[in-house]
This record gives C-alpha cells, structure tokens and sequence, in this order.
C-alpha cells in the first residue's frame, strides 16, 4: 500500500474518531487513557473475506458494523462496559479507496450508537484479501463480571432475545429467496447484530446471575461451552424459545425447521445466561427462561415435557 493511501485512510478514520477528553487515541506510538477503577477486560476477534464475510454479498458499511459488534458483545457477554476499540486491517489494493472508507461509516456508526470510542489500531497492505482485526477494552467493577463457569445445578438457564433470526437471514441470502419485509428483517439481524450492553451490564449489576456468554454458534454448541466450564449437565425445553413472528412466519414459508435454525444457527449475539427461577419478572429488561441447569454433563432437549431423542450441535467452524 503507497504510504499515501496509508496515511490518507488513518486520517479520514481519525476524523470520525476525535479523541474523548482525557484520553490520547489515534496518532501517537500507543493510546494513552485514565486506569480508572475495577477490573478491565479485553478480548479480539479476527475477520477474514471469505470465511466470516463475502465481498459480494456485504456492504463494506455493514462488515464495519458487524466487525465492532460481535468485539462489543464480548464485553456484554462478561457484563462489562465497552470503554476503547482498536482495529487492525490488511487490504489488497483494490479495497483501499472506496470499500476501506465504506467499511469506516459502518464502524463509525456503531460505534457512535453505543458510545466507543476507536483508539488506535494497524493498516497493512494484502495480497487478495481483507483482513480485519478488532481488539476491544471494557471495564467492569472488581468481582462482578460474569464468566462461563458460574453455573449451578438448580438454576434456569435464559436467554435476552429471539433465537435463530441471524441464521434464517444467511440461509435467505445463501438460498436467494424472495426479500419480503419479514426475509428484510432475519437478513437485517444478520448483517447488522446488535450488542446487548445494556442487558449485560443490567444482568451484572443484579447480582443474580451464575454464568452468562453471548450467543455466537448457537446455544446447541454454546451451552456446551457454560457446562464445561461449570461441570454441569441442561435441559433445554424447545417450546420456550423465544421466536420471533418474522422467524416464524418465513420458515413456515419456506419450510425450515425452526428448532434447527433456533438451536444450532449462530451469529444472533443475544445472551445466554443461568439464574435462580422467577428472573423474567423481577428485571427492567426481557429475559426469557429456556431450560435448567442440571447434575451430569450431559445437554438434553425436551418438548412441552416430552425426552427428544434428537440432538442440536450448533455451528460448527471446523
Ligand atoms: P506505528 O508505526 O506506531 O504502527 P502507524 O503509522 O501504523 O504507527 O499508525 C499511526 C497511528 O494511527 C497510530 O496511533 C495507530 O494506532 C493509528 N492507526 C493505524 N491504523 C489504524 C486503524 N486501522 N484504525 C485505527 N487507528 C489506526
Ligand atoms: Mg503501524
């Protein structure tokens, strides 16, 4: 990449990026910010043209978007804040320019949504690819964050929103079928995920929870991930799902099987989390109880009271 095309791009990212007052982002060797108090908490997550998105099939606004989302929703899933996002990117030649930029106005726009401010990062040149990398920092007060391991036997597991929606609007675009406001709407869920920050943190605050993670593979899989941390065994009752009337209506449409799409699509970046029964009605947001946590390390499904002898695995990457 000609350093010009470097450093134009890194100034048109620090013109929507203004530093907050009393932190020093984009322009020096690192970012410089006030330590604060609690605990901080940093995760990244790597995106790759052709694997986690299709240069063809995505805006470049709505793969900036979606790129500072799921990072977000990893410091939701933990009940934390987001305080910082850093974001390193490599482009081939023929995406510096106009699809680079495109890609800006999307992260810019979430990332004024909720608040977060970009900080620093890299940009490097590629061969064929796009390469982006977002590393997020989050804060949380000392011991309050809400990890995979905390779940016990006895308790409900919930979620904080519709299942399945993010994988029936990638089943719509892979299958190209008619967009009709509902199919708008699934595709919407998928290519622009919302974080659940403020459920993380109201749910964090509570006090009430045992285990929380975000949904990003499908509770089939991902509530796999909270009884191996927790040396647990789940219940999922399929009936108590929350659907939404979108999900509903196109897969009777289309002839999907809903509880597939509900259990094992990945990608709609809700909360999963376990709680003493009776949550739903004490909290100012929705949360819907799904299941139980139980003894064993085994994950069972189960319809209105009724053993399933079928699984649900969740997506797999591998
Ligand atoms: P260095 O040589 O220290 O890596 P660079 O010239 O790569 O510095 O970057 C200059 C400044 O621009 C740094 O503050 C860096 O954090 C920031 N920066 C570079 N690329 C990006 C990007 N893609 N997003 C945000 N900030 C960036
Ligand atoms: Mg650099």
């Amino acid at each position: 990449m000609s350093r010009r095309g470097e450093f134009g791009f890194i100034d048109f990212i620090r013109s929507n990026f203004p530093d907050p007052e009393g932190t020093t982002g984009i322009g020096d060797d690192c970012a410089v910010m006030p330590s604060g108090e609690g605990e901080l908490l940093f995760s990244t997550d790597l995106l790759m043209e052709g694997v986690h998105f299709l240069r063809n099939e995505s805006s470049p606004e709505d793969v900036g978007w979606k790129a500072a989302a799921v990072n977000l929703s990893d410091i939701a899933a933990m009940g934390g804040t987001p305080v910082a996002t850093f974001l390193s990117i490599a482009l081939p030649k023929d995406a510096l320019g106009e699809w680079a930029d495109r890609f800006i106005e999307g992260y810019t726009e979430i990332s004024r949504q909720f608040d977060v401010p970009l900080l620093g990062g890299d940009t490097t040149s590629s061969l064929r690819d796009i390469a982006v990398n977002v590393g997020v920092l989050g804060r949380c007060p000392s011991g309050g964050r809400l990890m995979r391991n905390g779940a016990k036997v006895g308790e409900t597991i919930y979620v904080t929103g519709p299942l399945g929606d993010s994988a029936g609007g990638l089943k719509a675009i892979l299958m190209g079928i008619e967009r009709t406001d509902d199919v708008t709407r699934l595709i919407c869920r998928h290519k622009r995920p919302i974080p659940r920050i403020e459920a993380g943190r109201i749910l964090m605050e509570s006090g009430k929870a045992g285990a929380m993670m975000d949904i990003s593979d499908g509770i089939g899989s991902d509530l796999r991930h909270i009884m191996k941390a927790s040396g647990v065994g789940a219940v999922i009752d399929l009936e108590r799902l929350p659907l939404s009337p979108e999900l509903v209506s196109v897969c009777k449409e289309q002839g999907w099987d809903i509880y597939e799409m509900a259990t094992s699509g990945g990608e709609d970046f809700e909360l999963m989390f376990t709680a003493p029964a009776g949550l739903e009605n004490e909290l100012d947001i929705a949360v819907y109880p799904i299941g139980k946590i139980v003894p064993g390390n085994e994950l069972s499904w189960r319809f209105s009271n009724e053993p399933m002898d079928r699984d649900f695995d969740g997506y797999k990457h591998f």
